[in-house]
Order: C-alpha cells, then sequence, then structure tokens
C-alpha cells in the first residue's frame, strides 16, 4: 500500500534542469517564480542538476583572481524550493523522459515530465593540432582558469628565459583579446615582466569584432606591447612551445587555447536538428519544436533572436534565454500561453586591459566608447549585472528571474 507522502510524490511533476550556469540557474529560478505567480505551492519538483556545487561567472575566468567567479548553488536554490544533484550528467534519453546522473555515489536515473538542457558550450579543441590537450592552458572553466593560475604563479620560481617570459594566447576573438590584454599585468605582477603574443588563422585580429572595433583592438594590443600574429595555425604543442603551420617555433611554457566554442556533447544526446555549433534549435519560447517537452536555452540552443540573427553564445543571451525558459515550461506543463523571447538589442564589451575596454552597439558592432567608461561599464556588468542576488533571499532571487529583457547597459562615466 502507498504511503500518501508516496502517492503526492507519484503525482508530483518534474522540471529537471541540467546545468547550473546562466541558462540553468535562470531557467530553474524561473520555473520557481512562475509558481509562485500562480501560488501554486504543491504538485511540482524543481530539480537542478550541476557538475559542481557552483554557478561560475564563467565570463571573468580570463582573471586572475577566481575566488568571485562562483556562487554556491544552493544558497540561490534551496531558498526557492529547488531541489540540488551535484552529478554529471551521462545519458539524455527523451523517449523514455529520463536523465542518467553519475555521481560519486554512483550512476542514478531521474524521470521528467519537462526538461530544461542547459548544459552549455565547450572550448573547442581540434584534434589536429598535436598535444593541443596535454601542453595547453585555457579559460574556459573554473578548474582549467585555477590551473592556468597557479602554472603562471609557479613560473616565479623558475630561471629567467624567453620561455618562461612568453605567453602565446591562441585565437583572436573576444576571450582570446580579453585574455591577452589582461596577461600582460597579470605576468608583471608574477614575474615583473612578459611577453604576450596573440596568434589568429583570420588575417586580422578582432576579425568577428568588425572592422571599427578591430582597429580599435589592433592599437590596443600596440599600446600594450603585444605582438599579434594573423593568418597563421597551430600545429603543434608541446613543452617547449608551439610549432606554427609556416614553421616558426615560438618557445613558451604557456600556451592559452581560446580557439572556438562547441555545444556541449550532451546535446547529441538528443535526436533533433543543430547547427554547425551542435546547438540545438529551439522556437523563440525556448522549446524544441520536435520534442516539446524539451526546452534549451544557453550555448546549448539557438533560435533567432530578433526574427533575422541567430543567438549567439554569450552570458548576453544566456541568461534571458534562461529566464523564459523557466516560465515557458511551467506555462506549457499548465496549458497556460507561453511568452516568445525576442531581443532587440545587441551589444558588446571587450576589456582591453589596464582601465581600456571597447564598447559596441548594433550587429555591425558601431563603436560607442573606447575609454575608462567602457571599462567600468564591463566591470559594472561583469561584477554586478550578472550576478544572482547573493543575499540569497527568496523574494529577491524570484523576481530577478521574472521573464523580462533588459535593456542595454548605458555606459558607467
Ligand atoms: C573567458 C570567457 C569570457 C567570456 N566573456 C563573455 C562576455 O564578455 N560576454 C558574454 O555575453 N559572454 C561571454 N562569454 C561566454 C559565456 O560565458 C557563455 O556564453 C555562457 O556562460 C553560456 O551560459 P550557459 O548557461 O549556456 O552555459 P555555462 O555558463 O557554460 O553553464 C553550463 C553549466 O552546465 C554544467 N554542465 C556542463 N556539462 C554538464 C554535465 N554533463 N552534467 C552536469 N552539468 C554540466 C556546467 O558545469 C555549467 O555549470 C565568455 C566565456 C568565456 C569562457
Amino acid at each position: 500500500m502507498l504511503r500518501t507522502g508516496e502517492c503526492d510524490a507519484m503525482l508530483e511533476k518534474n522540471i529537471v534542469v541540467l546545468g547550473g550556469g546562466f541558462a540553468g540557474l535562470w531557467s530553474a529560478l524561473g520555473a520557481a517564480r512562475k509558481l509562485d505567480e500562480l501560488a501554486i505551492e504543491n504538485g511540482f519538483k524543481i530539480t537542478l542538476v550541476n557538475k559542481d556545487e557552483f554557478h561560475t561567472i564563467r565570463v571573468r575566468l580570463y582573471e586572475s583572481s577566481l575566488t568571485p567567479t562562483r556562487v554556491p548553488l544552493q544558497k540561490l536554490l534551496s531558498p526557492c524550493g529547488i531541489d540540488f544533484v551535484k552529478g554529471g550528467v551521462i545519458g539524455v534519453n527523451t523517449s523514455q523522459k529520463q536523465v542518467t546522473v553519475r555521481s560519486e555515489t554512483g550512476d542514478s536515473v531521474l524521470n521528467y515530465d519537462c526538461l530544461v538542457v542547459a548544459v552549455g558550450s565547450q572550448l573547442f579543441m581540434p584534434r589536429s593540432v598535436k598535444g593541443l590537450s596535454e601542453h595547453s592552458f585555457n579559460v574556459d572553466t573554473f578548474a582549467g582558469a585555477e590551473r592556468l593560475q597557479s602554472h603562471l604563479l609557479s613560473l616565479r620560481s623558475k630561471p629567467d628565459s624567453n620561455m618562461r617570459n612568453t605567453v602565446l594566447v591562441v585565437g583572436a576573438g573576444l576571450t582570446g583579446t580579453e585574455t591577452a590584454c589582461n596577461m600582460v599585468d597579470r605576468l608583471r605582477d608574477i614575474l615583473g615582466k612578459g611577453e604576450v603574443i596573440i596568434a589568429d588563422h583570420s588575417s586580422h585580429v578582432g576579425s568577428s569584432m568588425g572592422p571599427e572595433a578591430s582597429s580599435v583592438i589592433v592599437d590596443a594590443l600596440n599600446k600594450l606591447g603585444i605582438k599579434y600574429l594573423t593568418g597563421i595555425r597551430v600545429n603543434e604543442i608541446d613543452s617547449s612551445g608551439a610549432t606554427l603551420d609556416d614553421g616558426t617555433h615560438i618557445e613558451t611554457e604557456t600556451v592559452i587555447w581560446t580557439a572556438g566554442m562547441r555545444a556541449n556533447p550532451i546535446t547529441t544526446m538528443i535526436d533533433s536538428g543543430k547547427d554547425s555549433l551542435g546547438r540545438l534549435y529551439v522556437n523563440d519560447y525556448l522549446q524544441m519544436k520536435d520534442i516539446p517537452d524539451v526546452f534549451v536555452p544557453g550555448d546549448a540552443g539557438t533560435f533567432l533572436i530578433d526574427g533575422t540573427h541567430y543567438s549567439v553564445m554569450s552570458c548576453q543571451h544566456a541568461r534571458p534565454m534562461g529566464r523564459f525558459a523557466g516560465h515557458n515550461v511551467v506555462a506549457h506543463m499548465l496549458g497556460l500561453p507561453m511568452l516568445a523571447l525576442q531581443i532587440p538589442n545587441y551589444v558588446t564589451i571587450v576589456d582591453l586591459g589596464a582601465d581600456d575596454a571597447v564598447y559596441t552597439k548594433g550587429w555591425e558592432r558601431h563603436v560607442i566608447d573606447r575609454s575608462s567608461a567602457a571599462k567600468r561599464t564591463n566591470e559594472e556588468i561583469n561584477c554586478h549585472r550578472i550576478y544572482p542576488p547573493i543575499s540569497g533571499e527568496r523574494r529577491e532571487l524570484l523576481d530577478a528571474a521574472a521573464p523580462v529583457v533588459q535593456s542595454a547597459p548605458s555606459l558607467k562615466h
């Protein structure tokens, strides 16, 4: 015979959120907010699964001080009645509506009624580059950034040499540029000197940023004394440095790989259309067209964000995608109208080290500012705007998860 608790548990609808980054955290809180708005206290269970117990502010991982980049998930979830499972997702079966999670205590299966796949993206590591995984560093994950920082600190105890003092950043996109520009001060703090080189296969640096911003980036690299190599590919990395496709060998103990992102391979477990980055296509409710019980916000999914442009792998898009997915998952389960997400504004701010940054607006990336004001605006975004309320206060957390699109950040003079 079933006891009452077991009976209730069986009747409970399960919302399972995979990933506790920008998209996952805000999906879980968004779902809790919608239930709260509807004054629904029973009958739904929200569970968030994440590899570790932190909401990581991934956009700050190029910095040297990493402690502020992690916020404990439990502090954000438990006040809102969201269950947390620490573990790595190893299986998704959308026919059985089950997810398999591997944790320290073994494998377990979670059944879901609705699933939010918010497992994000990861650095693209081409197999064609010999020695890449063994001999390179990255700023893609907290563990990667921590490993890089302790390696940089360890250089201090090594004999002075060009090889020790040189850092090669591969990839001159946004992440590579921010990493290289900030590396100048990081090396100076640790070694008192250093040389930073940035290399890219494109014909010019910051090519994805458009011509206006690209020339600002070149100017910043020149001012910082960063050498840039364009139109090159890295063929091999070993403990003595990197060999380029023209045969040049750059002697360095520090190669930081930042060249490209791909959707988390968990997306391959879902049999549906994907773009060239491996992202699952969703509609503007963040819902898969052919599997309507599955929502995919953030870097793992994509859709036309303004009717013309596809969403970009960015926290700028992942956060609203998460808030709307959370709202819509509950609305979908209750047969209520869902909210379509459209984001009319697109901005980028690239940290150019020291007291410098470039702020662009629009998809053409017109430069609206390049100064310490842009730098302060970036700090405001990275250190405040994109953080969840760390008070851990339920009302504040739920209110912050409302399905609204924030206006573009104004310049902080
Ligand atoms: C150095 C750097 C700088 C950046 N700068 C900017 C910027 O200035 N502006 C901007 O908009 N974007 C920036 N980005 C991109 C931005 O960080 C990502 O687009 C954003 O984090 C995507 O959010 P997400 O929630 O989809 O994925 P993520 O933030 O990556 O979160 C995914 C979560 O899922 C978890 N997870 C993954 N796999 C599993 C699994 N198998 N099982 C359980 N959990 C799993 C991860 O641990 C993580 O918590 C930057 C990225 C980097 C690396």
